[in-house]
């Protein structure tokens, strides 16, 4: 394929675009790098500026101690509204809340307690680190075993495998449903399946694919969820997380922060921790209020362009990713590590590549395409579909096809440093 011809595909595609408005409502300079790493750390909204001006300004500065009438119910009702649009999750289920590091910890430590017996934990080797530290940690201290399974990188778990792992010891699965390294989309409803017919509890972590991938957490039958909103739901760094616990598991779950915002009656200021009935026992101390109002902005906007036109255009964005990869990538050394069949892909395309470290510093300072390195040798390119471009796809691949052809990449050191 011609780069002119590539170029004219793209902005017929832009033409084409639904959502093509919504990158309008986000902060994006227009000499401003090709930004690949929504899936890191997604844009701002512009609305969340005005939303910071006035929680700040009218309800803290203003309003004072009095706010917190509105504050109060803040991690429920916006918790609600994100499981309504783009969890598939009905009322009382979803609380925002914590990191996402604090909320698995709690969900999968009241999913061990609701399992007494029950002594291995199963994850899979490749999932994201701090998962597999937590569960390491909840192991050691309750003298149980942790069984890291090696599932294939680029499919990720299936059904199938996941049931030849699990055994009437399993107390818990705790798995990502979208892979942070290939992209790889899991078949949530296939695998509680199997993991409920072995009588354990299942623990996903939605973080790759919250604000991407359309998710029905209701009608595929899960038990408990967590996941961040500072990618694909553009809340800002290190906003507050949410977690999911279906209906008719709550009164059953006990996590493991007693605090007085998960306190019967919280102001009597009473002896003896006694829950709430429902999902509130998981949260522990104060909400984030500032944080919680920009998630609220950043489902609003998702909610308004809908969550399946966002899939389709995202798909329609990795499919010309790979596409012009297996056209002008390929051959300079680059192998694709996510999944070829769209149904099984999340919102990125990962990239292999002896030198990945080196090209990825060399493209966000050459080329200005920002993407991510992930050790030992991979390039994630995500491509956030409500602030991403075809054209932006199209000309970020013409631009690394430029630098590798020109060994430009080589005068990078080849250390990573800590913050990519
Ligand atoms: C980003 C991410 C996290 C982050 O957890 P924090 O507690 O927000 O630091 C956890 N799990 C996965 C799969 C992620 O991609």
């Amino acid at each position: 394929m011609q780069e002119s011809q590539a170029r004219e595909l793209a902005a017929e595609l832009d033409r084409r675009d639904q959502i093509g408005w919504l990158r309008e409502r986000f902060v994006v300079e227009s000499d401003g790098p090709i930004y690949l790493d929504g899936n890191s750390l997604g844009r701002l909204p512009l609305r969340s500026l005005a939303r910071l001006d006035q929680v700040l300004r009218a309800e803290w500065g203003g309003g004072l101690v009095g706010s917190w009438d509105g504050w109060i119910d803040l991690p429920s009702r916006v918790g609600d509204e994100l499981g309504q649009h783009l969890l598939g999750a009905g009322p009382g289920q979803v609380l925002v809340a914590d990191s996402t590091t604090v909320n698995l910890f709690k969900l999968a430590s009241s999913a061990l307690d609701a399992r007494p017996g029950r002594s291995t934990i199963v994850s899979d080797r490749g999932n994201f680190p701090t998962d597999r530290y937590l569960l390491e940690g909840l192991a050691k201290q309750r003298g149980l075993r942790l069984d890291l399974v090696d599932f294939p990188e680029v499919e990720g778990p299936s059904p199938d495998l996941v049931a030849k792992v699990l055994s009437d010891d399993t107390a818990l699965l705790a798995l990502s449903h979208v892979d942070y390294r290939s992209g790889a989309l899991a078949d949530m409803t296939g695998i509680n399946r199997v993991a409920h017919s072995s009588g354990a509890l299942v623990l996903w972590d939605l973080c790759h694919s919250v604000g991407a991938v359309p998710i029905e957490l209701d009608s595929s039958g899960a038990d408990l969820a967590a996941g961040c909103t500072y990618k694909y739901l553009n809340a800002g760094p290190g906003s507050p997380a949410f977690l999911y616990a279906r209906a008719d598991l709550q009164a059953s779950l006990r996590q493991p922060i007693w605090g007085w915002f998960g306190q019967t009656d919280q102001f009597a200021m009473s002896q003896g921790y006694q829950p709430v009935a429902g999902l509130g026992r998981f949260q522990s101390g104060s909400p984030n209020v500032i944080g919680i109002a920009l998630v609220d902005e950043g489902v609003r906007l998702l909610a308004e362009a809908g969550i399946q036109a966002v899939r389709e255009k995202s798909l329609a964005l990795t499919s010309l990713l790979i596409e012009l990869h297996d056209a002008w990538l390929a051959n300079l050394g680059f192998e694709l590590m996510s999944p070829r069949d769209p149904r099984l892909r999340g919102s990125q395309v990962t990239l292999r590549h002896p030198d990945a470290y080196r090209v990825c510093r060399a493209m966000i300072a050459d080329a200005r395409v920002i993407a991510d390195f992930r050790a030992p040798d991979r390039l994630r390119l995500g491509c956030a579909a409500p602030t991403t471009s075809f054209g932006e796809v199209c000309e970020a691949v013409i631009r690394i096809r430029q630098l590798v052809q020109s060994g430009r990449h080589l005068a990078e050191a080849a250390q990573p440093s800590r913050s990519t």
